[in-house]
């Protein structure tokens, strides 16, 4: 018989029923060290008080709306991400999937607002995750997620990641923008070098193609910097976040420059709960801490500090683990053993909670908000792990 809640996915048995910063507490007591943070999405950690009184103040106040009306606490958070990135201006949704399909909405109206409107091949790449619509099922490179789903959307095409020969040869007449994670989550914790980044806007530029990033899962500050391409000092046109911008508040957005949103007006593109006066406040919170001075400076310090000491870690198990992978504390570890065995390691032996991704590898996510010592309990828990398949592996 089904279950009540439909079974699409495949559950680990703990529910957690409260959290403080980067722990997490289930029903039995146990307390688990969070490195999932809800798939890179509790930015500040659980039950963080300025989020939180951001959250309960605004719901005293007034949830929703619509976008019928001027919603300040919207236009505040437009204001504040256009200033703190390449964007002009700024559409806010629910999800990363809804800030993709708006993001490829965006920049097919661009050329066809430029009287071209046989452009609009989006030019994808291998391991990419966009998301589930039946839209991003197209643009995400993962055959089985398709299957009986009917027929495949139209207009997407993939050239392998961080090949630029590809990326060029793949180019044509219907071609309007190219879609990249500049570092990929679910596709293995691959991040794109600087060149490459820089290369896909040579192009973009040669071609008279829109440039999109997909960071939902690197961006809002999870690399050290409030978007992940400021590392290579280049901007897309377009970029599409969610997750960590809400702190665990559903809010996604499409940041586009002046260019690009030029098709866009009013009438052709909507959602009814996106930029709700709740969901604005909840990622205005989010922004306080990340743009407080010094916070960004800080994430790098500790993601640079975990990242050696996982470099250790390889070092001390390679029977286990190979290789460490990602940027700032988007982080993965390349596993010699399942990747599921360490994550389960970790969580039973260790009470330590990660994220796997494809490519055997295990995905190291922390909140945002960890300190020296959260991570020095990571790694303790990550070496005892280790040395225990170790020990079974021999
Ligand atoms: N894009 C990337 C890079 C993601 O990691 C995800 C989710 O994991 C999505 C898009 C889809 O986001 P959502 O699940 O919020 O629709």
């Amino acid at each position: 018989m089904v279950t009540s809640v439909m079974p699409t996915y495949g559950r680990i048995d703990i529910a957690f029923e409260r959290g403080e910063g980067p722990y997490l507490f289930a029903t039995d007591g146990r307390r688990y060290l969070d490195f999932a943070a809800g798939i890179a999405t509790n930015s500040l950690g659980h039950a963080h008080p300025h989020l939180v009184k951001a959250i309960c103040e605004q719901a005293a106040r007034v949830m929703h709306v619509s976008n019928l009306y001027r919603i300040p606490e919207q236009e505040r958070l437009a204001d504040r991400l256009v200033a703190s990135s390449f964007a002009d201006t700024v559409f806010f949704c629910n999800s990363g999937v809804e800030a993709l399909e708006g993001s490829t909405k965006v920049a097919r109206r661009y050329h066809f607002h430029n009287g071209q409107p046989h452009r609009t091949r989006i030019i994808c790449c291998t391991h990419s995750f966009h998301g589930r619509t039946l839209g991003m099922l197209s643009a995400t490179d993962k055959e089985a997620y398709r299957e009986g789903f009917g027929p495949r959307v139209e207009g997407f095409s993939h050239v392998a990641f961080g090949n630029l020969n590809e990326m060029r040869a793949a180019v044509g007449d219907d071609a309007a923008a190219i879609l990249v994670e500049p570092i990929q989550g679910e596709g293995g914790a691959n991040a794109a070098s600087n060149d490459y980044l820089r290369a896909l806007r040579e192009i973009a530029d040669e071609f008279g193609l829109l440039l999109i990033f997909d960071e939902v899962q690197c961006g809002a500050g999870r690399t050290g910097k409030m978007w992940a391409h400021e590392w290579a000092d280049m901007a897309p046109d377009i970029l599409a976040t969610a997750k960590g911008l809400g702190g665990g508040f559903p809010v996604g957005a499409v940041l586009a420059n002046e260019k690009a949103a030029s098709g866009m007006k009013p009438g052709l593109h909507g959602t009814t709960f996106g930029g709700n006066p709740l969901a604005m406040a909840a990622a205005n919170a989010v922004l306080d801490v990340l743009l407080a001075p010094g916070f960004l400076d800080g994430v790098d310090r500790i993601a640079k500090l975990l990242r050696q000491k996982l470099e250790a870690v390889v070092r001390r198990h390679p029977a286990v683990v190979e290789e460490v992978r990602g940027a700032g504390l988007l982080l993965g570890l390349k596993c010699v053993v399942p990747n599921g065995d360490l994550q389960t390691a970790l969580r039973e032996g260790q009470s330590m909670l990660s994220v796997g991704a494809a490519d055997n590898v295990l995905r190291l996510l922390p909140p945002l908000i960890i300190t020296e010592s959260h991570v020095d309990e990571a790694i303790k828990a990550i070496d005892a792990a280790c040395a225990g398949l170790a020990r079974n592996a021999a």
